[in-house]
């Protein structure tokens, strides 16, 4: 693409995505063009990059961008919104107290960012009430940390992922979700078939392409499968003696709550195959060097961090931790969701690690500080925070860089609160999103590629965002935007910072001030970075101090950990159930997930026309027999209800998902669509340690939704869809995709086809055509030869492929035969409908991959000869090879 850059050389920078964390390299040519690849030095992707990250290119366009301040809508100076909001929080806290304001943080904040806001809240406004959308993904994880090794460690790094010789991915779509991982993992396994991956999920993912055994077991079921391991390694004598004796305590106490019960047993109460449980729990007894990996399906759970610790029990007892090969592995969803933890980014967290509920820690802190106060007692965790402001309590909230409105379990409780709220200051670079129409003062917030700082991936490795863009209008980063309101709230000598690399030099100094190898967090070799150490600083891992200025790439190898007497715990777990069971009214459990190709709330994914293409609309994938008892059939729309709210996805009928279950993505917003929010519909009840939402096991309903009529619109130019009962919409290659129903019938098709199209109708030559009695009208519309719009209506969904005409977007100039086809609503022929996209970097589709197969490719490489499909990042090698396999099947 092509845009201003600041400067024609290349930049290494780190994807703003999934925490695996990759380096990117950004070439920017004088003639402003900017072409993004991985990085082939970046130690966590050595040059790879998924579908999202190899499409950031199509991202950094100012489309939809904040570009400046706003008070109440309106246009507005910096510095009178950075007044608006120190007066604000200073009048709050003068009349309220401290608790009466509240910061809401992102893993996509840059650690200088997260830092400095850390610092305003807990030591200068002195309220902890500072919490972050980590909150909802690994909570869980931090508090597991937490009780077995007394501090918030991450023990391995990739490397031990390929050093494994059996990958146990607990919960965790990582084929999707942390691709480029999964990727390393799958050419490991290819290098050495001996090595082994089991997955454990109730769903059937993508990840399972490619493992040697899936356990799909019951949801919430994983404390008990855990214990059960505990036990079958107790029993069989796989205890390492003497690494449980010398560097643990509370063994006995684990393996009591554990119980005897031997692998039947444990399937049972997993819903699982004994001989499926049996062989797992061999694989894991008789192999040294393991590592579990873990994500959002073990944290988001009201008991996530019980079941983190049941995975690391296991790892305890078998001494399998701080050596190549073997660990636990928490997948961090985020950028910067460590970065954050690092600074103390969490309601309960103090920074460096440190614990809010030490008083020693808090004097430590506020003396390095020299802060006139210190928070002293822990702040209100996420959703305890929403609801708060919702009770009128929180007076002000400043909420930066990400979506609450929309990520939140009973968003709609939080939507309701925010509107309520007295003062709401929100930082986005986009201005537009379910959360920026609350605000009543709203920061433009710099993008990346425009931002300096760093982030830490999953392994504990530190690595530099770096910008390549001017910032655009009047955007500023986000730590500038907190030290101006800290300056004018009257804390200025502690703000005084000019650069990133200022921020970064004091958060190092204090991870080492009074450290002496009490906390694992120290990366004071770096305190004395100069500003062009920190422009070229390499990824390094942490801890990172003078003694060991190359960073250290495991932790506990030495067997000593952070709790007061160096010793690891293990934590008694007892199995509880999901806080709500299904019941009459809501038989299914829901269960929210992410899908390839989009992020979080989509204000930037969805800028991307081929990341649209692989999956358009939110869906809600049910097994073959409860479509079926429900009157649902595939690709029809269904109505999804919880006790909390309602939504409509369309209906996915799959045998990957468990009779009794359903799974509805998480990331469309009020912006891409109506009722496709999945949140609103999620339990707001918590892990009672992290405070982490069970997003996954909600009691649900499902019904079949039946509008009056559905249809789709493509169209050039955005079409207005104020007047739509339902709809989705998103980008596609030179045109814009509608989904919508309505409720009743038009009573003149062609006034709703020139109302939905607006102004771009006039001057258009359009053809229509209508079937009252079938309840169908089409519509085209085309200028100078080219297709403008098309739009179709009928009963139900059975109408024309979609990615066929859109096809049409890109012909210069319609044929006749085009126009002929468009009316009829089919194509001339079959090879023209290429199907929803799968290989997003090839943009080749599923009916083009199912004919090569089903003309002799009999494998995924030889797809990927023909055709290109999956030669590029990968992410949809294992798509690609679950079609070969069921088409070879002949399922
Ligand atoms: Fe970005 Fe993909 Fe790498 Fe995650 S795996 S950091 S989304 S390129």
């Amino acid at each position: 693409m092509t845009t201003g850059v600041i400067q024609s050389t290349t930049t290494k920078t780190a994807c703003p995505y999934c925490g695996v964390g990759c380096g990117i390299k950004v070439e920017a040519s004088a003639d402003g063009a900017v072409t993004l690849r991985g990085d082939t030095e970046h130690p966590a992707n050595f040059g790879r990059l998924c579908s999202k990250g190899s499409a950031l290119g199509e991202t950094i366009g100012l489309e939809g961008r904040l570009l400046q301040p706003l008070i109440r809508g309106k246009p507005a100076s910096w510095d009178t919104a950075l007044d608006t909001i120190a007066r604000a929080f200073s009048d709050a806290i003068a009349q309220h107290g401290p608790d009466s304001v509240a910061f809401y943080g992102s893993g996509q904040l840059l650690t200088e960012d997260y830092y400095v806001l850390n610092k305003l809240a807990k030591g200068f406004a002195g309220t902890a009430n500072i919490d972050t959308n980590s909150r909802l993904c690994m909570a869980s994880s931090v508090a597991g940390h937490t009780r077995a090794f007394g501090s918030d460690t991450v023990p391995g790094n990739y490397a031990d992922l390929e050093a494994a010789d059996l990958l146990v991915l607990a919960g965790s779509n990582a084929a999707w979700c942390h691709p480029v991982l999964h990727q390393r993992m799958l050419a490991a396994k290819a290098a050495d078939p001996r090595k082994r991956i089991v997955v454990i999920d109730p769903r059937r993912t993508a990840t399972c392409e490619g493992a040697d055994l899936h356990l799909p077991l019951r949801p919430g079921s994983d404390a008990a499968l855990f214990n059960g391991l505990l036990t079958h390694l107790a029993k069989g004598g796989h205890t390492a003696g003497a690494f449980v004796a010398d560097h643990t305590t509370g063994s006995g106490a684990a393996l009591a709550s554990a119980g005897s019960a031997d692998a039947a047993v444990v399937a049972e109460a997993c819903g699982l195959e004994p001989a499926a449980v049996g062989q797992f729990f061999e694989w894991f007894a008789t192999t040294p060097k393991v590592v579990t990996l873990y994500s959002q399906g073990i944290n988001q759970s009201s008991s996530g961090t019980d079941k983190v610790n049941a995975i690391i029990n296991c790892h305890l007892l078998t001494g399998r931790i701080g050596h190549p090969g073997m660990g636990p592995f928490s997948l961090t969803g985020q950028p910067n969701a460590m970065g954050g933890r690092e600074v103390g980014g969490l309601a309960n967290q103090l920074a460096a690690h440190m614990d809010l509920g030490n008083g020693a820690h808090r004097a430590l802190v506020q003396r390095f500080w020299q802060a006139p106060r210190v928070a002293q007692k822990a702040g209100l965790k996420a959703v305890e925070l929403f609801e708060a402001i919702g009770a009128g309590r929180i007076k002000a909230v400043w909420i930066l860089s990400t979506n609450p409105l929309v990520s939140l379990p009973e968003a709609d409780r939080a939507r309701a609160a925010l509107a309520a709220c007295d003062f709401v200051a929100v930082s986005d670079c986009m201005r537009h999103t379910d959360t920026t129409r609350h605000a009543h003062v709203l920061l433009p917030a710099a993008a990346w590629g425009e931002k300096n700082g760093t982030v830490t991936n999953s392994e504990r490795r530190i690595s530099r965002q770096r910008a390549f863009l001017p910032a655009p209008g009047e955007a500023k980063p986000d730590w500038w935007a907190v030290c101006a309101v800290a300056k004018r709230m009257g804390f200025g000598a502690a703000f005084e910072f000019a650069t990133p690399a200022a921020i970064f030099r004091e958060h190092a100094a204090l991870s080492g001030f009074e450290n002496n190898g009490t906390r694992d967090f120290d990366i004071s070799g770096l305190a004395a970075i100069t500003d062009a150490g920190y422009e070229a600083l390499a990824p390094v891992q942490w801890p990172l101090t003078g003694a060991a200025p190359q960073g250290q790439p495991r932790l506990f190898g030495d067997g000593r950990f952070f709790t007061p007497d160096r010793k690891a715990r293990f934590i008694a777990v007892t199995p509880r159930p999901p806080v709500q069971a299904p019941s009459a009214a809501f038989p299914l459990v829901l269960n929210t997930a992410r899908v390839r190709d989009h992020w979080h709330t989509m204000t930037r994914t969805g800028k991307s026309p081929r990341l649209s293409g692989h999956v358009f609309e939110p869906f809600a994938q049910l097994h073959p027999r409860d479509a079926q008892a429900l009157g649902l059939a595939d690709r029809a729309l269904a109505r999804v209800s919880t006790a909390c709210g309602t939504m409509v996805a369309r209906v996915q009928v799959s045998p990957d998902q468990q009779p009794g279950s359903l799974c509805v993505p998480m990331h469309w917003t009020g912006e891409f669509s109506r009722e496709g929010r999945v949140n609103p519909l999620v339990n707001a009840v918590v892990d009672p340690v992290s405070g982490q939402p069970e997003s996954k096991q909600t009691p649900a309903r499902v019904a079949p939704f039946a509008p009056a009529w559905q249809g789709f619109c493509l169209s050039r130019s955005p079409v207005s869809t104020q007047d739509l009962d339902w709809w989705v919409q998103g980008l596609a290659a030179e045109h814009q995709r509608t989904e919508m129903a309505g409720d009743s019938l038009p009573a003149d098709w062609d006034a709703f086809a020139r109302a939905l199209m607006g102004a771009p109708a006039q001057g258009a030559a359009w053809v229509a055509y209508r079937d009252a009695l079938a309840r169908r009208y089409r519509f085209a519309a085309v200028r100078d030869g080219q297709l403008e719009a098309c739009i179709f209506i009928g009963p139900d969904h059975a109408l024309a492929p979609r990615e066929w005409l859109g096809g049409l977007f890109l012909k210069d100039r319609l044929s006749d035969d085009d126009r002929a086809s468009l009316l009829a609503g089919r194509p001339r022929a079959a090879s023209e409908d290429t199907g929803p996209v799968v290989c997003s970097c090839f943009g080749v589709g599923r009916n083009v991959i199912a004919r090569a197969i089903g003309e002799g490719c009999g494998s995924v490489a030889a797809v990927g000869d023909l055709l290109k499909a999956g030669t590029n990042c990968g992410s949809c090698r294992p798509e690609i090879g679950r079609m070969v396999g069921k088409m070879r099947a002949g399922v």
